[in-house]
């Protein structure tokens, strides 16, 4: 008999997820791939065998009677490294106050780039650490993290260093994007930055993340300038990224079909003929609907609609002072609640389709042979229990590369 390091038993259902190597679309994002009873075969940090009937010589195992087993959560939206929080905006959104004119009141963003500015590296560092541990104990096992508070070279490149040392200390795993267009720094005009950022941020960004981004809004950057920069990210070897249509419709949803963006998020406002193109194209739509829960917009995403019209659909906490939230499970509720997914839906969102909204299927997202042995056990004997008991950490155990990283008491 085959000696491994950890068999995985008596699953309730064990939800692989398996299937196609590309984001699901439509019908194809209710198929979880369940297996009643099922059993999960681990070493040296990957997955060699998935059944209902497996014998090995597991130097563990776990009895997962009465719980479930999935793919660890992928969380492919963050803005995980920021300074200072802004608790105090609270107040100001239940009086009333729009996005807009917070900013305009000195809170916003800006209040975040001054306090990320003034944050050293390793106040940036434990920061983030904390936040990663929240996260974990979650279940998110893999994170995209962006930067985008400092605005300026040098800031831009210390929260990616940040980044990347987390990456490297941290259990959960991070994947990096250059977001340096995310505002117009208050010191400079918008033409200057935008060459700032194509000519000086860009060349550094390309050895310190993957993908690049832009904030596409009114007051923000424009459809022309989130082209060039997109157009000189990809130049550089950086994958497109865009946070489009959030406020008002700009074609946001248009420019990331044209451009070749393996995905665009948030999406409140996307017109039908944006949501075909990136259909056709492929483009995942990352839905962030703890934003609007937070801003109290009362206004959700029509992933429904999209879902329907063959946009491959994925989930994300979009963790950020604006949106103070590290738990996956806490979107699947929104999204099933305020966007009218499915819990099977949602489950694909937040774990298959998430991780091939940052280019990481074919490691992670899915308990398949061969994959990295990042999975969870949950406290529900059924998946719909996620979104069903809702406000609670349904996490018991996290597994990462194999090994047992984190034990929620139960
Ligand atoms: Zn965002």
């Amino acid at each position: 008999m085959r000696s491994i390091d950890l068999l995985i038993k008596n699953a309730e259902e064990l939800i692989t997820l398996q299937g196609t190597n590309h984001a699901r679309k439509k019908e194809e994002m209710n198929e979880l791939g369940i297996i009643k009873q099922g059993m999960l075969a681990i070493d040296d940090g990957k997955i060699v065998d998935v059944g209902s009937d497996l014998n090995y010589d597991a130097k563990k195992i776990i009895d997962a009677s009465g719980k479930i087993v999935i793919p660890g959560f992928v969380d492919p939206h963050t803005h995980l490294v920021f300074g200072g929080t802004r608790e105090f905006e609270l107040d100001w959104k239940l009086h009333g106050l729009t996005y807009m004119d917070i900013k305009r009141k000195g809170g916003g963003i800006d209040y975040t780039v001054t306090h990320t500015r003034d944050a050293s590296f390793n106040s940036l560092y434990q920061q983030g650490n904390k936040r990663l541990d929240t996260m974990l104990s979650y279940g998110t096992t893999t994170c995209e993290a962006k930067s985008g508070y400092g605005l300026n070279f040098e800031s831009e490149k210390r929260i990616l260093d940040v980044q990347n040392k987390l990456n490297k200390d941290h259990k959960v795993d991070i994947i990096s994007t250059f977001l340096g267009a995310h505002s117009i720094p208050k010191e400079m005009n918008d033409e200057d930055y935008v060459d700032l950022v194509i000519n000086e941020m860009i060349p550094m960004a390309k050895t310190h993340a993957k993908f690049c981004d832009v904030f596409c809004e009114q007051g923000f950057f424009t459809i022309d300038q989130s082209r060039r920069i997109l157009e000189a990210g990809k130049k550089a070897g950086l994958v497109p990224k865009i946070h489009a249509d959030e406020l008002i419709d700009t074609n946001g949803g248009l420019l990331a079909a044209e451009i070749g963006a393996i995905s665009a998020e948030h999406l409140l406002k996307t017109n039908e003929e944006s949501m075909r193109k990136m259909a056709e194209k492929n483009v995942i739509g990352v839905m962030l609907p703890g934003t609007p829960f937070s801003l109290m917009m009362n206004e959700y995403a029509p992933a429904r609609k999209m879902i329907d019209k063959g946009v491959p659909i994925a989930l994300a906490t979009d963790l950020n002072p604006n949106c103070y939230v590290e738990n996956m499970q806490f979107m699947m509720q929104l999204g099933c609640f305020n966007m009218k997914l499915t819990p099977a839906e949602a489950l694909t969102a937040s774990t298959f389709n998430a991780a091939c909204a940052i280019d990481q299927q074919e490691w992670i997202g899915s308990l398949d042979v061969g994959k990295q042995a990042d999975v969870l056990l949950l406290d529900v004997s059924n998946y719909q229990m996620i979104p069903y008991h809702f406000g609670i950490n349904h996490v018991s155990t996290v597994i990462k590369k194999g090994e047992i990283v984190r034990s929620n008491k139960k």
